[in-house]
């Protein structure tokens, strides 16, 4: 089979997993080499997101050994968004299909080969589904659930429990590569590319090594600018909850007028001050979401590079 894969991984201070999880996706490329379902020209593309650790060290001499493995270094660190694009845009040159997944062996290397054979009947993205979560701790497990139904509430299309586990072919990325914004969002983003797509299932396990790099600060921060890159529903949730609060405010005013005509005023302190915290807070809100918006545009206006690749494994031809 003549399909080259190329298998992008991001890596930001791995050096205690890399050993581990490098050495499985090498034999999961042989393994499919081997049944026939992709080409010997098929690589693994380690993508080092300004790593302080030996991450880069390693993928070098990993490089070095295998001619399988390659690696590109980011000038810094730019969070796993960039980096997997980094990755992917490298490889589009190269491959035929691409497929992204973390280093650290929580999602199962081995669902890779039910995400090839979905290529080979006509699918150009595959997403890699997690069908059980029991691994992972009941915070992280609530939290994440939450940050997929908050996701689809506020209007993001996301594929429920898909992270960055994916198969996606080079006809795709060709197409991706439009997508000019700065603020990413991938499994929110390939959606909207279209093309004919399914989904694969898979257990995802504990980490072999290293620690998380998503605690519930990032998690939050990464579906705030999910939403706010895909989606302009929060502006109209603001929206719709200005129109309630004016007739609130409305009604308050006819009360209020009533009341004075029929003589009953007292000092209205408490509902006064009631009103003002009220309507403050919700000004408050609003204009912290329409910030958020506008300084996306900021970002936006900017265009500076999404990522910046300082070093490579290989010179022209990997
Ligand atoms: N990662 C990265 N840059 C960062 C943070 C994380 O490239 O700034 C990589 C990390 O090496 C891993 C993947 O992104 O391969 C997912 O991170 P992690 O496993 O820590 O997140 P979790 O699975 O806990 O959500
Ligand atoms: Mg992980």
């Amino acid at each position: 089979m003549d399909t080259v894969l190329w298998i992008v991984i991001p890596c930001y201070n791995e050096e205690a997993v890399l050993p581990i999880t490098a050495p499985q996706f090498l034999a999961e490329v042989h393994d499919l080499i081997g049944k026939g379902k992709i080409s010997d020209q098929s690589r693994v593309l380690f993508v080092n997101d300004g790593s302080r650790d030996g991450t880069w060290e390693i993928i070098k001499t990993l490089a070095a050994q295998d001619a399988h493995y390659l690696g590109i270094c980011q000038s810094r660190n730019r969070g796993h968004q960039n980096a997997v694009l980094a990755g992917l845009m490298e490889a589009k040159e190269h491959a035929d299909i691409t497929i992204s997944i973390d280093c650290d062996g929580q999602d199962d290397i081995t669902a890779m080969e039910a995400m090839v054979d979905a290529y080979h009947d006509g699918c150009e993205i595959v997403y890699g589904v997690r069908s059980k979560r029991e691994t992972d701790t009941f915070f992280k497990r609530a939290t994440a659930q939450g940050f997929y139904k908050l996701m689809n509430r506020m209007g993001a299309e996301v594929v429920y429990n898909h992270a960055d586990y994916r198969l996606v072919s080079a006809r795709v990325l060709r197409e991706f590569a439009n997508f000019k914004e700065v603020n990413l969002f991938l499994r929110g983003m390939f959606p909207l590319v279209g093309f004919k797509s399914t989904s694969v299932y898979y257990e995802r396990r504990e980490r072999l090594a290293g620690e998380s790099h998503y605690p519930l600060g990032k998690m939050l921060a990464l579906a705030l600018d999910g939403i706010t890159s895909l989606s302009t529903k929060p502006i109209r949730v603001i929206m719709a909850l200005g129109c309630f609060v004016a007739l609130l405010s409305f009604i308050g005013v006819i009360w209020a007028v009533v009341a004075a005509a029929l003589g009953k005023t007292v000092a209205g302190w408490t509902s006064m001050t009631c009103i003002i915290c009220f309507v403050g807070g919700v000004q408050l809100i609003c204009l912290g979401v329409l910030g958020e918006y506008i300084s996306k545009i900021y970002l936006e206006t900017k265009a500076r590079p999404r990522y910046i690749i300082s070093e490579r494994t290989y010179q022209d031809e990997p």
